[in-house]
């Protein structure tokens, strides 16, 4: 386990700047082990000592692992000049440790998962793990069962050819609704695999990452940390 100065650690939790909390530490109202602190350069180990402030104990995780139902018109990274990201939806202690596993494109809603464990992050991520998303689309015009066969083979886009990916039209009409697994998360992968047909992707949603599916419970915007039992699915 890390051990790492008091200090970083209270204001990682949110209770201030550096500054602030060494103030909480001097009005001794910071204590280790139920002994009061004094020294705000102390190193701790926040995994496996008990540290209360004005009574109250920190709750410190190390590793976060955190679902969210991805609302329209936030950003899947840490920062953008722009644009809401999706960091900005979680509170401050959450929000500044974690980063997105891979991306949703702007319009698209559903399940993405934050996490500080870059391993899990990289291993979910790595192209030759083949790990499946599954996704719920609209899509502007007739989707047929030459798609299901043609997406079955994979579709060749400008750049590459996708691996064959599952697609199932849950109805077909002037507006077409489908689920559609891929094993790959190219850029805009789904709406460019759609537009190879000359149809448009009108509203997209995650439902499932590998063994990882969408709280269903979870408005937009609504995110929850992951159980003991989906995390030992994911590793
Ligand atoms: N495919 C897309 O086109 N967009 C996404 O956000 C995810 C997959």
């Amino acid at each position: 386990m890390k051990r790492e100065r008091l200090d970083k650690v209270l204001a990682n939790m949110g209770l201030g700047t550096r500054k602030e909390v060494k103030q909480l530490v001097k009005q001794g109202l910071v204590e280790v082990d139920g002994s009061v602190a004094t020294d705000p350069g102390m190193h701790v180990i926040p995994e496996e000592q008990e540290i209360t402030v004005e009574g109250e104990p920190l709750n410190y995780k190390r590793w976060l692992y955190i679902m969210l139902n991805k609302p329209p018109g936030v950003v899947s990274a840490t920062e953008d000049n722009l644009h809401e990201t999706v960091v900005d939806l979680l509170p401050y202690e959450w929000g500044h440790k974690v980063h997105p596993v891979g991306r949703l494109d702007i319009d698209t809603e559903g399940l993405l998962l934050l996490t500080n464990d870059g391993q899990l992050s990289h291993n979910l991520l790595s192209p030759k793990k083949k790990v499946e998303k599954e996704y719920f689309a609209r899509i502007q015009g007739r989707v047929t069962d030459q798609h299901v066969e043609a997406f079955a083979r994979g579709v060749e886009l400008e750049d590459f050819t996708t691996l064959p990916a599952k697609l199932e039209i849950l109805s077909s009409g002037d507006v077409s609704e489908v689920r559609v697994t891929i094993m790959e998360g190219k850029f805009h992968q789904v709406k460019r695999m759609f537009a190879a047909f000359g149809l448009q992707v009108v509203y997209l949603q995650r439902v499932r990452m590998g063994p990882l599916h969408l709280d269903t419970t979870l408005l937009p915007g609504e995110f929850r940390e992951l159980s003991e039992e989906e995390l030992e699915q994911l590793r």
